[in-house]
C-alpha cells in the first residue's frame, strides 16, 4: 500500500470511529469533547502514528516496552507535541524504561510497580502521570492485571506520596467475549469511590474498538482504540 492509500484508509477509518464516538455521546447526553481518543498502535509502524498526527489525533498508546521505545524515539523528533500512554500490563525490570518517555502510564496495579515507575520518572527528572488499573475480571483473574477495587484509594496514596506521580484516575479491561457493561459499571463505582479522596483524578480509560459505545454510556473519558483504527493485527 503506498502512503497516499495508507492516509486515505486512516482518514476513514478515524471518521468511522468518530462518528461511533459523536453518537454514543449523544445517546449518553454527554459532550465529545469530554471523551478523549487514543490510537493504540502497537504493531503499527510508526509512519501509521505521524499519518494520525497529521490527521489530528493527538493521543497515542502503545503496550510493549522495547517497541514503544523506538517508535517513540522515532516520532517524537517531528511531533514532539503528542502525548504518549504506556498501556499494556508493566513488569517491574522495565518500569525505568517506560518512564523514559511514557506521559501517561495506565496500568499501575501494584505498589512495587507504582514504586519502580516513581524510581524511574525521578531518575529521568519527569512527572507522569498515572492511572490505577482495576482489575474487572469475575471470578479468577486472566493475567491481564488489575488491583482489586478495595486496593485503589491505596495504590493511588502510594502514587501520589512519591511527588513525582500524578494520579490522574483508573483504567479498567473489560472481559472479552462477555457484556462488558458490569465491568464498566464497577469501574465507574471505582472511580468515584477514588474521587471521594483524589478529586482531580477524574479519568476512566475503558473502551476499546468493540466496546466503545458502552464504556462512553459507562462514563469513560479515555477510549484505548487499536484495530478499528489501524486494522485487525496480525
Ligand atoms: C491493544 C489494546 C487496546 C486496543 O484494542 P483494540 O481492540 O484493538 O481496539 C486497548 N487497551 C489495551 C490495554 C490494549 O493492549
Amino acid at each position: 500500500m503506498t502512503f497516499h492509500e495508507r492516509t486515505r484508509e486512516l482518514a476513514h477509518n478515524l471518521a468511522i470511529v468518530q462518528r461511533r464516538i459523536d453518537n454514543a455521546c449523544a445517546h449518553a447526553s454527554r459532550e465529545p469533547r469530554d471523551v478523549h481518543l487514543i490510537a493504540i498502535t502497537k504493531t503499527y509502524p510508526s509512519s501509521d502514528v505521524e499519518i494520525l498526527a497529521e490527521l489530528g489525533v493527538q493521543d497515542f498508546g502503545e503496550n510493549r516496552d522495547q517497541e514503544a521505545a523506538v517508535k517513540i524515539a522515532e516520532v517524537r523528533k517531528r511531533y514532539p507535541a503528542l502525548t504518549w500512554h504506556f498501556v499494556g500490563q508493566l513488569q517491574r525490570n522495565k518500569a525505568r524504561s517506560v518512564a523514559s518517555y511514557a506521559d501517561v502510564v495506565h496500568c499501575l496495579d501494584r505498589a512495587q510497580l507504582v514504586e519502580a515507575v516513581a524510581d524511574g520518572a525521578q531518575r529521568a527528572g519527569r512527572q507522569i502521570g498515572v492511572l490505577i488499573q482495576v482489575n474487572l475480571d469475575d471470578g479468577p483473574a486472566t493475567g491481564r492485571g488489575g488491583a482489586a477495587p478495595a486496593d485503589v484509594d491505596k495504590l493511588a496514596r502510594v502514587a501520589a506520596g512519591t511527588g513525582v506521580l500524578s494520579v490522574l484516575g483508573v483504567m479498567g479491561i473489560a472481559p472479552l467475549g462477555d457484556d462488558p457493561r458490569p465491568a464498566f459499571t464497577t469501574l465507574q463505582r471505582v472511580s468515584q469511590q477514588l474521587r471521594s479522596q483524589f478529586p482531580e483524578a477524574v479519568w476512566v480509560s475503558a473502551g476499546m474498538s468493540g466496546d466503545l459505545e458502552y464504556a462512553i454510556a459507562s462514563g469513560a473519558t479515555h477510549l484505548r482504540i487499536g484495530s478499528a483504527l489501524l486494522g485487525k493485527r496480525a
